[in-house]
């Protein structure tokens, strides 16, 4: 079966021995700090950790000299304060969603992209993809790396895309019969969604020449992936990224689907136990923190991801040397994922502090509705808008929708209450109630 074939978009490289690993980690590593010595945020970084050239960087070990770097970071050295190249270099620039007000925005250069595409190309046929496959790009192309990203990485195996992006399901289908799609990327929810139209529309199976599906942007259960493969009759595979590495591409799963390989000759991985900032044995949970080594625009070094999961350390019978990550499990913070979707309950929270008429308590409710995740805002009023007309409680509501729908680019739903009828927490605040069910 074509499926379980191992497929290398570069032997060399993804069977690299674990010595030679080393040793091209280090020497990018060594040029990784130079080049993060060329930016603002990094020179004042490092030198304050005593790091002033790459001659603190012997051993691999000597990346724990090197402090952390964090979301707020990048934030704070908005717009340039992270480039290392002059600005006519650069060719494209990407954002992370969900972010509060300053958006994290990260640029390369068209190494950088070409680097990037690589690793895509590189990550598709790991899970199968190859010249010849039909893709259906069903993620947002924009800001969002996950269609851009993926896109190129498959053109440049030679697949052909058709780069429909997300949403309008009806259209999705008619190509994928019409074109004879055999590979979609798109979220999990996404692809319940496009199982439940596949059955409302009456297509049959036969019809659709559909084999596989790339799938990652939002965390998800293996239940979750066995459903989906069962439903849909493919092979359903994992795959992890961020715009700070990035984009997709970064981990993803080969033909045996137990674990992600993270490219580790362009990444180094590190997994730390999140309130000691110490390193975790193999096999433990932790947040992966992700050095890139495949970038000169922007470098990020011992980037706190805040997403948790653990290192397989067995080695793999597709004969990669890179090593897997499990599953993840979740985040260390609060950032919600809302189909595929970043939200961050402060930029909620922002929203409403600066509009008047709100009251001081709220919740924010995530639910599933049929297979997508649906966001509602309930939010107390002051006395004096809770006496006043419909109308004006109307207005407020929709002016409450539009400007989070503005931030957030998600459109919500808005509960307004009674003064007084959010219950109160006893202790710490109870903010988000997310009733997904896990799987
Ligand atoms: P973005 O920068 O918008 O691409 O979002 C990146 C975030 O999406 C990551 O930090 C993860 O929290 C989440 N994510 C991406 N891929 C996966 C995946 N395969 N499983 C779980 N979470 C994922
Ligand atoms: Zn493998």
């Amino acid at each position: 079966m074509r499926e379980k074939e191992i497929l290398f978009w570069d032997t060399k490289a993804e069977r690299i021995s674990a010595e030679d690993l080393r040793s091209l980690q280090v020497q990018s590593l060594r040029k990784q700090v130079e080049n993060a010595l060329k930016t603002p945020f990094y020179r004042e970084r490092l030198r304050a950790a005593g790091i002033t050239g790459s001659g603190h960087i012997k051993t691999l070990d000597d990346i724990r000299r090197i402090p952390f770097t964090a979301k707020q970071d990048l934030r704070d050295a908005y717009p340039f304060g992270l480039l290392a190249v002059p600005r006519d270099e650069l060719v494209r620039v990407h954002a992370s969603s969900g972010t509060t007000g300053i958006p994290t925005i990260i640029y390369h250069t068209q190494q950088d992209l070409d680097m990037a595409t690589d690793t895509m190309a590189r990550s598709i046929m790991c899970c199968g993809g190859h010249r010849g496959d039909t893709l259906q790009n069903m993620m947002t192309y924009g800001l969002f790396t996950g269609g851009l990203g993926f896109h190129y990485g498959a053109e440049r195996i030679g697949i052909t895309v058709i780069p429909t992006s997300s949403g309008n399901t009806l259209r999705q289908l008619r190509f994928m019969k019409d074109l004879g799609t055999t590979m979609v990327h798109a979220t999990p929810s996404y692809l319940l969604h496009l199982h439940a139209a596949i059955e409302h529309e009456g297509y049959r199976r036969e019809e659709l020449a559909l084999r596989m599906a790339v799938t990652g942007a939002e965390p998800h259960s293996e239940e979750l992936r066995c459903k989906i493969q069962d439903k849909l009759g493919i092979g359903v595979y994992n795959n992890y990224g961020m715009s700070e590495l990035n984009g997709p591409g970064v981990a993803i799963e080969c033909v045996y689907r137990q674990g992600m390989h993270v490219w580790e000759d362009r990444y180094i991985m590190e997994i730390i136990n999140p309130d000691t900032l110490e390193p975790v044995p193999d096999g433990e949970t932790g947040e992966l923190v992700m050095t890139i080594l495949c970038r000169d625009a922007m470098p990020l070094l011992r980037y706190r991801t805040r997403d948790l999961t653990r290192i397989i350390p067995e080695p793999c019978s597709c004969g990669r040397t890179h090593r897997r990550v499990a599953r993840f499990t979740g985040r260390t913070d609060d950032m919600l994922i809302i189909n595929g979707v970043n939200v961050f309950p402060s930029q909620i929270e922002e929203v409403l502090l600066r509009m008047p008429g709100v009251g001081a308590n709220y919740l924010i409710l995530v639910e599933k509705q049929g297979v997508l995740d649906k966001l509602t805002v309930r939010t107390e009023v002051t006395p004096e808008m809770f006496a006043d007309d419909a109308r004006v409680l109307n207005a407020l509501r929709e002016q409450l929708r539009s400007e989070l729908a503005a931030l957030i680019t998600i459109t919500p739903g808005i509960e307004l209450k009674e003064p007084g009828s959010i219950p109160l927490a006893e202790g710490k605040a109870k903010r988000v109630e997310d009733l997904r069910p896990k799987d």
